[in-house]
């Protein structure tokens, strides 16, 4: 694609054009270098369209109904006059190659919704990549109009604090009944949210979902505080009966007010960009440092001394780091000869 070809498709983009945006979305997941060039050409130019939105990120055990709330929640909220993306994380998809949010048919009724865009798990090898996708296509989702922004994800491995990490306000469902372990769930994810959901709070399971959330609400009493402004809440619902779930968006508008007057939302917002800088820079190097002659001549040694405990693993890095300098050093030292025999 040329710089008008990638114009043209930022402009289609920015008038909320589905295929464009899923064309995009194509475009940034693709590991291909030409692509990668072409996928930060149209980032830059649709940034400043982007950041427009409620950015929520949703986490808790298979089985927990995360599905079956979006739907609902997704339902309310476009009924409301917004625009909603899901977007998942799927950490297992890269591991196993299988998938815990599953393929299965998934918020069939929000999907046939015009003002919705579900989308599911980019594959990759890494989280970092899965992470780095995922942020592209909140971003290319914003700009495409999209103004509730929800990132799901599983809660059983490294993926929630990550997702919370690219979100403004993070969900954690729970069922009703038993403690954190009795959930499957990691510790530190609870400290994460800034909602905690008791869902399934219907028939035989109400009572005791109302125990949960007693529980729950004595327990965060302990959780260091993560905004100034906000203290976590709890509440029940139930998906199935679309109770308590409409408040879930009374309480996100609530969350917004609060960090907006407290200047949080945007200092959040302003962190995570350059966290999100720094771990980009940190990753491209250390692949062009890995990938370098030099060094890839050096490592097997290197790290064979790290591994038997011969040599301290700081002074190694220290020595991988040298060669690094030294061979970029010599290839400025090369180009620059080579400009001046132009
Ligand atoms: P996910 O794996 O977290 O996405 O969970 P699902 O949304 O697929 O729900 C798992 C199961 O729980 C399904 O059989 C749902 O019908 C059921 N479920 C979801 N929400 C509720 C609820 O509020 N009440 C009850 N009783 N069942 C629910």
């Amino acid at each position: 694609m040329d710089s008008a070809a990638i114009r043209a498709m930022a402009d289609e983009l920015r008038a909320g054009n589905r295929r464009a945006l899923a064309r995009a979305i194509t475009l940034v997941e693709s590991t291909r270098q030409d692509h990668r060039e072409q996928a930060s050409a149209l980032l830059e130019l649709v940034t400043p369209d982007a950041g427009n939105s409620v950015r929520l990120g949703i986490t808790g055990v298979p089985g927990v109904g995360k599905s079956s709330f979006i739907e609902v929640f997704g339902n309310h909220v476009i009924d409301l006059g917004h625009r909603v993306a899901v977007l998942a994380v799927d950490p297992s998809s890269s591991i196993s190659g299988g998938s815990i949010l599953g393929d299965k048919t998934r918020m069939e009724t929000l999907t046939r919704r015009e003002e919705a865009f579900i989308r599911p798990s980019p594959a990759g090898r890494t989280l970092g990549g899965v992470a780095r996708r995922t942020r592209e296509t909140l971003l290319l989702c914003e700009a495409a109009g999209y103004d509730v922004i929800i990132v799901e994800t599983v809660g059983v491995g490294q993926s929630e604090t990550m997702v919370s990490e690219m979100t403004d306000m993070f969900l954690l469902l729970l069922l009703p009944g038993g403690g954190d372990e009795l959930q499957g769930m990691k510790r530190g994810i609870t400290e994460l949210a800034d909602l905690l959901l008791v869902n399934k709070a219907d028939g035989d399971q109400k009572k005791i979902a109302n125990h949960t959330v007693s529980d729950y609400r004595s327990a965060i009493h302990f959780l260091p505080r993560k905004h100034r402004a906000w203290t976590a809440r709890v509440e029940a619902c139930s998906a199935a009966e679309d109770s308590g779930i409409l408040a879930v968006w009374e309480r996100v508008q609530e969350f917004v007010a609060s960090l907006k007057a407290s200047g949080e939302w945007s200092e959040r917002r302003a962190r995570q960009a350059l966290d999100w800088m720094w771990r980009e820079t940190a990753e491209s190097l250390l692949v062009d440092l890995k990938r370098h002659p030099a060094i890839a001549g050096a490592l097997p040694a290197l790290e064979a001394a790290v591994r038997g405990g011969d040599k301290p693993p700081t002074v190694a890095a220290m020595e991988i780091v040298r060669l690094y300098k030294h061979a970029s050093a010599q290839l400025d030292n090369a180009n620059r000869n080579e400009s001046i025999d132009l």
